[in-house]
């Protein structure tokens, strides 16, 4: 029989209960007599408190409380990809209205079809020993080919494998000598990372598209980064650029709505995403985490966690992830929330003493590892940070700070001028670049760690110019001085600016950002010497290359080795001296 308990108080999402001898921290419960789902998250002696995933409105002092004695898990198998689930893997469609409100209280849904089924070809015989996360077979799920991983905790003979055919998630398509059963998916809790044979050094990058990130301030593959940025400033766009574009095999966004309908928009916008891999919906290697305003705030605090074990389930069968979360700043208001509401004491700005914990517990669990059969895998994290007011000293962003490895810092003031990706040259950084030199340098040219280390020299000259331009006016400049103001110029507009809605531009291969570094650099060095020979600045403002440059990042992937050799051939003659 299950353990019971009585409900003592009820504040918002957070309940109390005494008399609950014999529960474990982080059990799932049922809360009062419409059975809500809720998880304790704390325990002291025999009163557990108890954050509750569903409305607890009309919930009573002395109802019931009963213990599962299961922990919050998700099932992992096929029929994930293209779902859109709340923040503990329950199908949205199956749990709102038409209205878009919630309904759902203490009902059961399954996180998936139990009625489809899946073409599995088995990949293993009886007699063979099978060990965690080993792979049973497959079963094709759109374009992606669905490994069936044996649970991570199981190992064993087969004694009998399912022949080719097609299967439900409840049939058995294994068993093994000691009498275990195996399915096609099989759950796993979401407060535990799968275990994994070891955790490797990341050497490989995560290449997004974008050239500022991929050339100045790279992420490895395996990596954290953090986008913060105010409120407008770019961050779901950029998010959904690496989403699409970014290489990794599976994706999965986490979506915490900054406002009300702005998860409404994700839900909309996602869906019509095209997959530049296939053509096909990008829906089809993605799942969608959506926690919007109008939902409990314990299902979105739970929501991360749900998303990286379904990243993690998909690095284990071998392949690349890419998971985005979109703001952790609305994910840590959930934290905040509920932590006030259980009377703890707070830290900084109301947050929880263990904000900087529960954050690290959500970003340690990217990385390259080699699973527990053998494979390699990879999870790349981004996580969206909206500092209020952009003050970057606020404790969500600096909790964020100390777990990430690159930090691209977008700004107000470049999106007002419509400067995209406003992404801050100056304050953003990535602690990946030596790592990933070598990589550079086999990849893509031997030179390129310092064609980007004269990239950002240039950049910060010009920077330093442009203050002495708003002192003392252009005028006080010499004409190798203006130089650099043009090309500083040409390399913000024509090289780190990148528009995300045109087709080409969109997303730029290392090869073709090679080759516009090639010319912006070729364009300084030439026009230099010209100046030293005698040449004026206005003879080389008024050089037609300037605008050949421009139009170089529209140039399609296909046409641009011509089109770059073209113009650098250009700027190997001297520029024109107007008589
Ligand atoms: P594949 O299966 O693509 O032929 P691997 O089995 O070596 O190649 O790696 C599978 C995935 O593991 C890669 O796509 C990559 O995401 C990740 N990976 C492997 N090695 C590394 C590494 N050194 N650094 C970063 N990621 C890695
Ligand atoms: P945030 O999530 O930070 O509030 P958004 O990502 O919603 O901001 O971006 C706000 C607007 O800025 C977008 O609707 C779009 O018009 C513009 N924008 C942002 N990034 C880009 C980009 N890379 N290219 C073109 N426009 C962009
Ligand atoms: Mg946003």
């Amino acid at each position: 029989m299950s353990q019971t308990g009585v409900i003592q108080k009820i504040a918002g999402p957070a309940v109390i209960a005494d008399q609950m001898m014999g529960t474990r921290m982080y059990d799932i419960v049922r809360v009062g007599r419409e059975r809500l789902v809720g998880e304790i998250i704390r325990l002291d002696r025999d009163t557990a408190f108890i954050q509750v995933y569903e409305d607890t409105s009309g919930l009573r002092v002395g109802e019931p409380v009963e213990t599962t004695g299961l922990p919050l898990s998700v099932e992992l198998g096929p029929g994930m990809l293209n779902g859109i689930y709340d923040g503990i893997q329950r199908p949205l469609d199956r749990i709102l209205e038409e209205s878009g409100s919630f309904i759902g209280r203490g009902i059961e849904v399954s996180p998936l079809d139990r009625q489809r089924k899946w073409a599995f070809t088995p990949r293993v015989r009886p007699g063979d020993r099978v060990h965690g996360s080993g792979v049973l077979g497959t079963v094709p799920e759109f374009q992606f080919t669905h490994k069936i991983l044996v649970p991570p905790t199981v190992s064993g003979v087969v004694a009998k494998i399912a022949p080719e055919g097609e299967y439900t998630i409840d049939e058995t398509i294994c068993e093994l000598e000691d009498g275990t059963e195996l399915r096609l998916a099989h759950f796993w809790p979401v407060r535990q990372a799968r275990p994994v044979t070891r955790r490797m050094d990341p050497s490989l990058p995560f290449l997004t598209g974008m050239r500022i990130l991929d050339c100045l301030f790279p992420l490895v593959m395996g990596g954290a980064a953090a986008i913060p940025g105010p409120f407008g400033s770019g961050k779901t766009v950029t998010q959904q650029s690496i989403a699409k574009y970014g290489n990794a095999d599976i994706v999965v966004y986490v979506g915490c709505g900054e406002r009300g309908n702005e998860m409404t928009d994700v839900l909309v916008e996602f869906p019509e995403l095209e997959d530049p891999k296939t053509g096909g919906p990008l829906m089809h290697r993605t799942i969608l985490i959506a926690n919007t305003s109008n939902m409990p705030v314990a299902a979105r605090e739970a929501s991360v966690y749900t998303g990286v074990t379904l990243a993690e389930y998909f690095r284990d069968q071998g392949y690349s992830v890419s998971m985005m979360a979109d703001s952790t700043s609305r994910w840590a208001e959930a934290l905040r929330e509920i932590s006030s509401r259980l009377e703890e004491m707070p830290a900084e700005e109301g947050y929880p003493p263990y904000l900087g914990a529960r954050l690290a517990a959500f970003y340690e669990r990217s990385g390259v590892v080699r699973t527990l059969a053998g494979e390699n895998g990879a999870i790349s994290v981004i996580g969206a940070v909206s500092p209020a007011g952009g003050d970057m000293s606020e404790p969500v962003t600096q909790a964020t700070l100390r777990i990430t490895g690159a930090f691209w810092r977008l700004d107000a003031a470049l999106s007002r001028r419509r400067h995209f990706p406003a992404i801050n040259w100056n304050g953003s950084y990535s602690l990946f670049t030596q790592i990933l030199d070598g990589w550079y340098r086999e990849h893509v040219a031997p030179d390129f760690p310092e064609l980007r280390g004269r990239l950002s020299g240039l950049l910060a000259q010009e920077a330093a110019l442009q203050e002495v331009v708003q002192l003392v006016g252009p005028d006080a400049l010499q004409d190798q001085e203006r130089l650099i103001i043009e090309v500083g110029r040409m390399l913000r507009q024509d090289f780190l600016q990148q528009n995300g809605f045109d087709p080409v531009d969109a997303s730029s291969s290392m090869d073709k950002n090679y080759g516009l570094m090639r010319m912006m650099l070729r364009f300084y060095d030439t026009a230099a010497a010209a100046l030293r020979s005698g040449a004026t600045i206005d003879d080389i403002l008024a050089s037609p290359v300037i605008e050949r440059i421009g139009r170089a990042r529209y140039v399609a992937e296909e046409e641009f080795p011509a089109y770059r050799d073209a113009v650098l051939a250009e700027l190997d003659q001297p520029f024109a001296v107007r008589a």
